[in-house]
């Protein structure tokens, strides 16, 4: 440790660290199974980095265009007109990105300027708070309702003001996996007509719905002419690690957009890029995704069942949302935390996607892992159950 020259007054006093990197952390201090931070624990397939070492023996390692290379851009355009009969324009309208994360700090920055406001739905993705205030802006919330985490557009309407910005929505929903459906983009798209509102939407888990197809932006017109939509190949292809995703938006937004893309991350993985752009040319590996997890929630689930939290609907995503109120009146962090330590299984508490601590007693469980790994946790979780012999315990 070297010795700090003076005091510095943060910026950010109120910001700790992400929650996601706590738990993991927590997780791999004490052995526990870790159903915390949403990434799958299996490998993508061969024939992806197969197509990411030719690209990188073929000398193709240097600077890829500031929007991206164009072999992504135009398989993203193919693949957006297909599920969403919208044609975004490869040169002016498409960004690659590093990660999701940056493409929503990126588009924030873009939009958002001292004062201005931006309304999000809580339990909210634990990214875009910080995102507004580090540019100056203020976050406006509106509570997804409970149960079904349904959205309240008659309470958005109410925050709507000529300081509105940029509302963003998330669809399939981290954390409840709830889904917005087009009836919801209707009732979004009446509130915002007439006003100068941008739309941020985060679509990182498109093929991860399960009750209904996924309702994107792009498929939504009036929507998409003031949208910036926004999806993550980490989640499609099983790469959380590879930090790379997209941004497809009007021309005009793109402009805004890429304005501080240029100087923020200038440009992504060039291999990388051009591996994915080759694997996307089979649409069966992200339509398929929908089914693969499906039969993971289903077989959490059943796990779970043998359980005493109580499970919500899961209708995309691969989180699993729980409540213990049977188990423990601990409040969800302390109860996350007893839960990795005295268990073995990590989660992560709700309460962490409020801006105001708000607690459901409510735990996400990350069912992207192998069957092992979820039967393992399971078995860890049935300690908590009455009369468990104590040779179950982990
Ligand atoms: N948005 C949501 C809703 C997410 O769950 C995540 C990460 N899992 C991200 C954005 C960030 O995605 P990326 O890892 O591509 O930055
Ligand atoms: N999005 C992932 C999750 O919800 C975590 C990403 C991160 O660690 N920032 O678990």
């Amino acid at each position: 440790m070297i010795p700090a020259a003076f005091p510095l007054a943060s910026r950010f006093p109120a910001l700790g660290t992400t929650i996601f990197t706590v738990m993991s952390r927590l997780a791999a201090e004490c052995g526990a199974v870790n159903l915390s931070q949403g990434f799958p624990d299996f490998q993508a397939e061969p024939a992806l980095f197969d197509a990411v070492h030719r690209a990188m023996a073929a000398g193709r390692n240097q600077y890829a265009p500031m929007a991206g290379m164009p072999e992504l851009r135009t398989a993203i355009a193919a693949k957006v007109a297909t599920l969403y009969g919208i044609a975004y324009d490869v040169e002016s309208e498409i960004t690659v990105t590093a990660g999701a994360t940056q493409a929503l700090f990126t588009a924030i920055a873009a939009c958002v300027g001292p004062g201005d406001e931006v309304i999000v739905f809580e339990p909210v993705y634990d990214s875009y708070g910080p995102a507004v205030t580090t540019v100056g802006g203020r976050v406006r919330h509106s509570r997804l309702g409970v149960p079904g985490y349904r959205p309240d557009w008659d309470h958005v309407a109410s925050l709507i003001n000529p300081r509105t910005r940029l509302i963003i929505v998330n669809s399939p929903h981290n954390p409840s996996g709830s889904l917005l459906s087009v009836g919801d983009l209707d009732a979004l798209a009446d509130l915002v007509r007439d006003t100068g509102i941008v739309i941020l939407s985060d679509e990182v888990y498109e093929h991860i719905a399960f009750s209904a197809p996924h309702a994107s932006l792009c498929a939504h017109p009036e929507l998409a002419a003031r949208s910036l939509v926004v999806s993550s190949f980490g989640k499609t292809y099983h790469i959380t690690g590879w930090k790379v995703g997209y941004v497809v938006a009007p021309s005009t937004l793109t402009a805004e957009f890429r304005k501080v893309h240029q100087f923020n991350v200038f440009t992504v993985n060039t291999p990388a890029q051009l591996g994915i752009a080759e694997y996307m040319a089979d649409p069966a590996r992200h339509l398929g995704l929908a089914a693969f997890y499906r039969e993971k929630r289903d077989r959490f689930r059943q796990l779970l069942a043998a359980t005493r939290f109580e499970l919500l609907p899961c209708d995309g995503t691969y989180f699993q949302l729980a409540r213990y109120d049977a188990i423990s009146d601990l409040p969800d962090r302390a109860f996350a935390e007893w839960l990795a330590r005295r268990i073995g299984v990590a989660a992560i508490p709700l309460s962490a996607f409020y801006h105001d601590g708000h607690d459901d007693h409510v735990v996400r469980f990350c069912f992207a892992k192998e069957d092992a790994t979820l039967v393992e946790a399971a078995r860890r979780l049935q300690a908590l159950n009455p009369g468990a012999p104590v040779e179950s315990r982990p």
